[in-house]
């Protein structure tokens, strides 16, 4: 975990933000568990009673400025924002459990923008999400007991 923060705190230095004991925190409780993604309302509720005068909007701000720095990944799920400490890996979609929660990384390779752009005459793909749902194997192996 303290890997994660020194990259997180390189990466942010990298690019001219400040280390403040708000991201730090917000960073730390993201990174608590790398393989689950957390609601955003979680993180909201930690850091403003640590920090009463955060609002809403500068926590969410942070997290899309995480996100394109490529230090947490973002997703909807069921009308709510959910974030996670990103994977290493560059391009990779993610497998989750219906179950436990548990997010599992999965390689793929590039995908040909210019082959969907023919079937869509003058638009432009600006990005896409993949993500595959099941049972991971510890709970498939519980569940067979
Ligand atoms: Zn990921
Ligand atoms: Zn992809
Ligand atoms: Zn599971």
């Amino acid at each position: 975990m303290e890997k994660l923060i020194d990259q997180a705190k390189s990466k942010l230095r990298a690019n001219h933000l400040r280390w403040t004991k708000q991201r730090e925190m917000m960073l730390r409780l993201v990174s608590e568990d790398p393989e689950h993604y957390q609601d955003i309302t979680v993180v909201d509720n930690a850091l403003r009673d640590a920090y009463p005068g955060l609002s809403h909007d500068t926590i969410y701000r942070n997290l899309k400025e995480f996100e394109r720095l490529e230090l947490v990944e973002l997703r909807q799920h069921n009308d709510q924002m959910q974030v996670k400490y990103r994977c290493d890996s560059a391009h990779h979609h993610h497998f989750i459990c219906e179950i436990c929660g548990r997010v599992q990384e999965i390689k793929m390779p590039p995908l040909d923008m210019a082959y969907y752009e023919q079937q869509l005459p003058g638009a432009k793909i600006t990005g896409h999400t993949f993500e595959l749902r099941g049972i991971c194997a510890e709970c498939r192996a519980k569940h067979l007991k």
